[in-house]
């Protein structure tokens, strides 16, 4: 991308998310790659709505700055490692958007999918991301998923995207909050309904024939940071929960509900909570 053009997208985005309220304070940033080596972004300490063309920087891949006034914010290194594990993506956008940010805070994954539609767009999964100190173990948390989807939540943070574009990664951010808002609006009339397995086998090989698909997309999921069963294995009553989860599951014709309480009980016996 042209850098003219890149800094036009990233202001007008970075005012978006300003205008969407899925940022306070000096949250979220952006940034686009320019060339294998150079990335123009957002300055840190900045509002959103307060982001100019020429507050934004250029840095290379190692995060010096390369050109502009200001520094770039310190969640750079979660950037530069989605460039760095995905060739082809050309745009990483991060915010808080309330709702998708209150799926991670509460240590729940969305329980998506449950929209036929957002299947095609993001894929079958939407992982939660374990909530870290930042710096390192945010990267080291984020990893494993970066080749297998284009979203992901992050415990005690947001939601970061990415895409060919930043329109692109722009949208995939608003259909995550989209879909959590959804989630949440459906949750008091009984919850949302988990597409079935064999559509979603479907769907998914609908977007990996129209080339949508995440490079790794579908593969087993790494132990490492993952929630995909809805909690945050951050501590050993959690990792005593998911084992008896696994071993429950297994009981022909159980309710889920049911196992999941089960699975609990196990738990808080094993770790004496
Ligand atoms: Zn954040």
């Amino acid at each position: 991308m042209n850098e003219a053009a890149a800094r036009r997208a990233l202001v007008r985005y970075s005012h978006a998310m300003s205008n969407a309220g899925w940022v306070a304070n000096h949250d979220g940033n952006l940034s686009a790659r320019l060339s294998d080596d150079r990335f123009v972004c957002t300055p840190t300490a900045f509002a959103k709505l307060d982001v100019g063309l020429d507050d934004l920087l250029v840095v290379d891949a190692g995060g010096q700055r390369l050109a502009g006034a200001h520094k770039p914010f310190s969640e750079l290194a979660l950037h530069l490692a989605i460039y760095q594990a995905r060739p082809e993506v050309r745009a990483v956008v991060h915010a808080h958007p309330p709702s998708a940010t209150a799926f991670g805070a509460a240590g729940r994954s969305l329980p998506h999918p449950f929209l036929p539609e957002a299947v095609v767009s993001l894929g079958a999964e939407i992982p939660l991301v374990a909530c870290t100190l930042p710096g390192k173990p945010a990267v080291d948390a984020l990893k494993p998923f970066l080749r297998r989807c284009d979203a992901v939540c992050v415990a005690g943070n947001g939601v970061f995207a990415w895409g060919p574009d930043l329109e692109t990664a722009y949208l995939r951010l608003e259909l995550v909050e989209h879909l959590a808002r959804i989630a949440i609006a459906a949750a008091p009339l009984g919850g949302v309904s988990k597409l079935p397995d064999a559509m979603v086998a479907e769907l998914v090989a609908r977007r990996a024939k129209a080339g949508l698909a995440a490079p790794d997309e579908g593969r087993p999921a790494v132990e490492h940071g993952s929630a995909a069963d809805g909690r945050v294995p951050s501590s050993a009553a959690d990792t005593a929960t998911r084992a008896a989860q696994r071993a429950l599951a297994g009981i022909p014709g159980a309710d889920p509900a049911l196992v999941a309480r089960l699975a609990e009980q196990v738990a808080a016996g094993l770790t004496g909570r």
